[in-house]
């Protein structure tokens, strides 16, 4: 049966789209039990009803025009308790709702059992019998098992179903719901992103002029380098330079990397250019493609991208320029960030991407521009916008397709409610954050891109809060050379300078591997990671830290901040280890300062062991991104349980204020350098917790201002406290909506004011 079982959710995954999978659902169902007919019932887009969407057995003819109404027949009371119910005699049942036009009136036995996704009804799969039988408890079991491993196919094939899988608002309008990639709201129309050459449909080939081959491929590279440049050169000033790195980045992956020596050396064998760039292409993107890390897994889409673009040139296939519209929608299956680019700025104004999340270039890009996007809308159907009125609402995840006028106009005033809200939070620049009772709440910069520099001239930012170091070694195809880390370094430091940089060490394994140092390991969040990589290899920690250090010599704002610290054993260790380097340094006759040193806390231990550390510690910050997974139990990349890593659970924020109370016993700076810092709607409850600092990105930095000049600190402690006594996140999320209604500042987390 197991085998059968299988068989069925691979031939349903496998299918086209929702129409067959629920065909080949009915049909082997009913082959593989005894019965005379099986049915699938699913929830009608405006879940009135249950539509019989497959059957085989019942009256094909019925198939979507049988609406079995909710709360009536059985097909109703399975879905209502969420249970299967089994009878011999169906037309005997209380329930049973004779419906003539599905020929189901010759059957007696019946079996149906709910189709669940998320705890959501989704439809209800009906075996029926024409045998007054009840069906076997084997025969429940098999059905029961299916349907629960069907309701992923379900979605999976509604997911690549086209408009008719739109949700309906109670409205009335359609829309496709995606996940916020850049806050805001927009109208306009789509453009479909350039479709580019397509690299998989490259066939082997072998050549005999290796020499011509090779010639092209490099031509081509090139002619993509150049285009590159020139839309660099475009944005650079619209952008800052930090948001630029982006297109080194990828320019940094054509100059020498392995990229190109990979694709020659396989032209070299026999290959021909476009096919030995397919394989390359292949390779790195499957690096890629394999990390845990969500901003290194989008980097997958750059290098195919890339592909892409150096086969156009190989090809020599260029389309016409696109004209586009003066409001300007970009829309793709994988919209990436050098087609966004493509847009005149000033037509750009949304995105929408079927794939990708809030970490892909593209949506990183359209946060630093200011343009709306939604990200992941995997309902998408890219084939159908091409011209169409579209509303991104880039809070929510939402894509509005040829929107009602009830619906624009709701968008038009909200639009001009964000233009009011903006205008707004721009005058607050130049003005101190600080509480309506005069307490200062500097707010510091998340970084960690190639280049830094580009934020240094913005004055709102008090310096580096968190510099995630990893990046550069994640670029690379080995550990970089301390002279390069250094030369890293001392940009960031020097820019800055005098304001305080935090430099945090190495914090790889995890979710963040480096391809050239493979970790293999069943749960990699709970096992070698971060610092504890550090103290297995004190070389590599060694080599960077020297590098912090000389970088940072005659300009004394260097930080060291050290990541997933657990017992205070491991601080000891590592401290040693930076007062060695130091030394070192200073025998070898280069004058460098010992920098202060913090602790990050994201790990639930060292919540408990706060005093201690913070006891040995010049500084302490909380990572609340893994502090909330860890504290939860909920692994934060994993998009089937994302909605239970919530940083505004009661039980993070009791953590954060144990935190803060025991880094208090030895007077401490505290700050917060997770996302939490940069959520409006967790400012109230930061500034009562009674943190120093907050580090965030750039785009959260007026936001967050804002909130912070708006209240008090004694109100936000009496706000804390009533949040900490609450039972669940959502209760705390709908608390401080309130509270940052009350203040006018609701707009700051939502559409409009
Ligand atoms: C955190 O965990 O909150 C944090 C800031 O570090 P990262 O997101 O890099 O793990
Ligand atoms: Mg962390």
């Amino acid at each position: 049966m197991l085998e059968t079982l299988h068989r069925i959710v691979k031939k349903v995954n496998a299918a086209p789209d929702l129409e067959k999978a629920l065909r080949t659902i009915v049909l082997m169902v009913k082959r593989a039990i005894d019965c005379d007919a099986c049915s699938v019932y699913l929830i009608d887009a405006n879940s009135r009803g249950y539509v019989l969407a497959a059957t085989e057995g019942l009256r094909r003819e019925a198939v979507g025009n049988v609406v079995l109404p909710r709360g009536r027949g059985l097909v109703g009371l399975v879905a209502e308790r969420a249970e299967p119910l089994n009878l011999s005699d169906a037309p005997a049942h209380p329930r049973y709702l004779r419906i003539s036009e599905t020929g189901e009136t010759r059957y007696l036995g019946f079996l149906g059992v709910p189709i669940i996704q998320n705890r959501k009804v989704l439809g209800v799969l009906v075996v029926r019998k024409k045998a007054q039988r009840e069906f076997t408890e084997g025969e429940v079991a098999f059905v029961f098992t299916l349907a629960a491993q069907l309701a992923g196919a379900i979605t999976f094939a509604q997911a690549n179903g086209e408009l008719d899988t739109l949700k309906t608002t109670s409205r009335g309008s359609r829309f496709l719901e995606g996940s916020p990639g850049s806050t805001g709201v927009s109208i306009g129309q789509g453009v479909v992103a350039y479709r580019m050459a397509d690299l998989d449909a490259i066939p082997d080939r072998t050549t005999e002029d290796i020499k011509a081959e090779c010639q092209a491929f490099r031509s081509a590279v090139t002619a993509v380098k150049d285009d590159l440049h020139r839309l660099r050169d475009r944005l650079a000033e619209e952008i800052t330079a930090e948001d630029i790195a982006l297109f080194d980045a990828l320019l940094l992956m054509l100059d020498g990397d392995t990229l190109v020596t990979e694709t020659i050396a396989l032209i070299e064998q026999g290959q021909w250019a476009p096919g030995a760039l397919r394989r390359s292409i292949a390779a790195h993107a499957q690096v890629f493609d394999a990390m845990e890390d969500v901003y290194l897994r989008e980097r997958a889409s750059d290098v195919r991208d890339l592909g892409r673009r150096i086969l156009m040139h190989l090809q020599s296939d260029r389309q016409g320029p696109v004209q586009y519209p003066v409001a300007t929608i970009l829309v793709g299956e994988e919209v990436s960030a050098v087609q966004l680019a493509e847009v005149p700025s000033d037509r750009l104004v949304g995105v929408a991407s079927a794939s990708g999340s809030s970490s892909s270039h593209v949506a990183i890009l359209a946060r630093a521009m200011g343009i709306p996007a939604v990200m992941g809308a995997t309902n998408l159907p890219v084939g159908r916008v091409e011209r169409r009125e579209l509303i991104i609402d880039g809070y929510r995840g939402r894509v509005y397709i040829s929107p009602s006028p009830a619906v624009r106009s709701e968008y038009e005033r909200l639009i001009e409610e964000e233009r009011e809200l903006t205008a707004e939070a721009e005058s607050l620049r130049g003005l101190p954050a600080e509480s309506t009772d005069g307490v200062a709440f500097p707010l510091f910069l998340n970084t960690g891109l190639v280049n830094e520099t580009g934020n240094a001239n913005n004055e709102e930012i008090a310096g580096i809060g968190l510099y995630r170091t990893e990046l550069p070694f994640m670029v690379r195809d080995r550990f970089p050379a301390e002279s390069v880390q250094a030369a890293n370094y001392r940009r960031v430091l020097q820019a800055f300078a005098p304001r305080p940089v935090i430099l945090r060490t190495l914090d790889i394994g995890g979710d963040k591997p480096l391809p050239y140092f493979p970790i293999r390991e069943q749960n990699p969040f709970l096992g070698w990671r971060g610092v504890r990589i550090s103290l297995s290899h004190p070389e590599i920690f060694l080599t960077q830290v020297r590098a912090m250090l000389c970088a940072a010599a005659g300009l004394d704002n260097l930080q060291i901040m050290l990541p997933m610290i657990s017992s205070v054993s491991e601080f000891d260790e590592l401290e040693m280890l930076i007062k060695r380097a130091h030394d070192e340094l200073l025998e070898e006759g280069h004058a460098v300062a010992m920098p202060r040193i913090g602790v990050m806390i994201e790990v639930p231990s060292a919540v408990y062991m706060i005093e201690e550390l913070a006891r040995r510690v010049d500084f302490v910050s909380i990572g609340t991104n893994d502090l909330t997974q860890y504290l939860l139990a909920v692994d934060r990349n994993n998009s089937r349980v994302g909605k239970l890593c919530d940083d505004l659970h009661p039980a993070v924020l009791r953590a954060l204020d144990q935190i803060v109370q025991g880094v208090r016993v030895h007077n401490r700076p505290v700050g917060v350098c997770g996302e939490l810092a940069g959520n409006p709607l967790a400012t109230v409850l930061l500034m009562g917790l009674g943190v120093d600092s907050l580090s965030m990105s750039v785009s959260s930095l007026m936001k967050v201002k804002w909130v912070v000049r708006s209240v008090s600190v004694a109100r936000a402690r009496q706000l804390l406290r009533a949040a900490l006594r609450m039972e669940d996140a959502q209760q705390v999320r709908r608390y401080m909506e309130e509270v940052l209604d009350d203040m006018g500042l609701g707009g700051l987390v939502r559409p409009g004011r």
